[in-house]
This record gives structure tokens, C-alpha cells and sequence, in this order.
């Protein structure tokens, strides 16, 4: 099932999400709505706030990305209790966007490495390295978790910049290709 996608200013998006017990209720359901809802809206990644859940969940699909690294490839996983342990010091700038800012684009510094813990999809742990472009949609992601957007990372002057563009999409004055859910909209 496509689910709403919600917008900047959703107050759902700056809360801190938790854990998930063990015995969630149908957690496959909710991994697959996330999997349509995240490919519906063409994104590479998904965090479970945005669809206004406080579940520490993300999803990515990296297989659109093939072309800049071959590795990601087929790459779509689940991380549930995600918890990055170690980031690398050494940063790299490239362009983001984000499901629930349409239509704005802009360079985001990340850390080239990172170590995560997390469970997969049939509740196994594991504790891995991600470098390059997984580690920068990680990031991304897992910022969602701890109530942070990219927008927050950028740069106060590009952040004056985009403001009046954020009113609007808070406003739920936005043009998107999918569902959405406004701040501005209960
Ligand atoms: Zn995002």
C-alpha cells in the first residue's frame, strides 16, 4: 500500500524515533509499504517518520544509483534499530534532495565511512561498514530517525536562501508526483 509521504514541518519529522520491540505487529507489511511508497515517489530511501511512524525503520534502494557506483546494484535492504556506531572524520559535499522537501536540492557534507548496527528484515543483527554513496543515503536516513533533516546540514546563508521555498511546502503549497501529507493538513 502507497502511503502519504509526510512534509517538512510535520512536527513527526523532528521527533527522536525508538527501538521496535521484537514481536512488532506485522512488521513485513510495514517494510513493504515502505518499499511501494519509497519506489512510487522514485526515492532511493526511506525512514519511518516519514510516514509518521516513531519506529526506528529505514529502508533504502540504491539499484537507481548503478550507474555512479556499480555496487549498489540490486542493493535494497532494511535496517531496523539502526544505530550508527563510528563515522569517519574525512567529509564529502554532494547534492541531496528528500521525499519530504520536494523540489529542493542542495550540497550536504557527509562523512565518507560509517559503522552500523542494525537488524535486517528477518531480525538478524549485524554490525557493518558502508562507505561512499551508501553511506551518504545511510546518513541521510538515519538522520530522520533523530528528528534531522538535510536542510539542517546546509550552510545558514543557502538556508535563507530556500526559506520561503520551506514556507511553502509547509504550507502544503507544493507540487508532487505522490501522496503527500502537509503540517498544514491534520
Ligand atoms: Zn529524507
Amino acid at each position: 500500500m502507497i502511503l502519504p509521504v509526510y512534509l517538512y514541518g510535520h512536527p513527526i519529522l523532528r521527533k527522536e524515533s525508538k527501538d521496535i520491540p521484537l514481536d512488532y505487529p506485522q512488521l513485513d507489511k510495514l517494510l513493504e509499504n515502505m518499499y511501494e511508497t519509497m519506489k512510487n515517489a522514485d526515492g532511493v530511501g526511506l525512514a519511518a517518520p516519514q510516514i509518521g511512524l516513531e519506529d526506528r525503520i529505514l529502508v533504502i534502494d540504491l539499484d537507481a544509483c548503478k550507474d555512479k557506483d556499480s555496487s549498489c546494484a540490486g542493493f535494497k535492504k532494511a535496517f531496523i534499530n539502526a544505530h550508527i556506531m563510528e563515522q569517519s572524520e574525512e567529509e564529502q559535499v554532494m547534492e541531496e534532495g528528500c521525499l519530504s522537501i520536494p523540489n529542493i536540492h542542495e550540497k550536504v557534507p557527509r562523512s565518507n565511512r560509517i559503522r552500523i548496527q542494525y537488524l535486517d528484515e528477518k531480525l538478524q543483527p549485524h554490525d557493518e561498514i558502508y562507505e561512499g554513496y551508501k553511506a551518504r543515503v545511510l546518513q541521510h536516513e538515519y538522520d530522520h530517525l533523530d528528528g534531522i533533516l538535510f536542510v539542517d546540514r546546509i550552510n545558514n546563508m543557502r538556508k535563507q536562501l530556500i526559506r520561503s521555498k520551506l514556507n511553502k511546502i509547509m504550507n502544503g503549497n507544493v507540487s508532487c508526483s505522490y501522496r503527500v501529507k502537509a503540517a498544514s493538513k491534520k
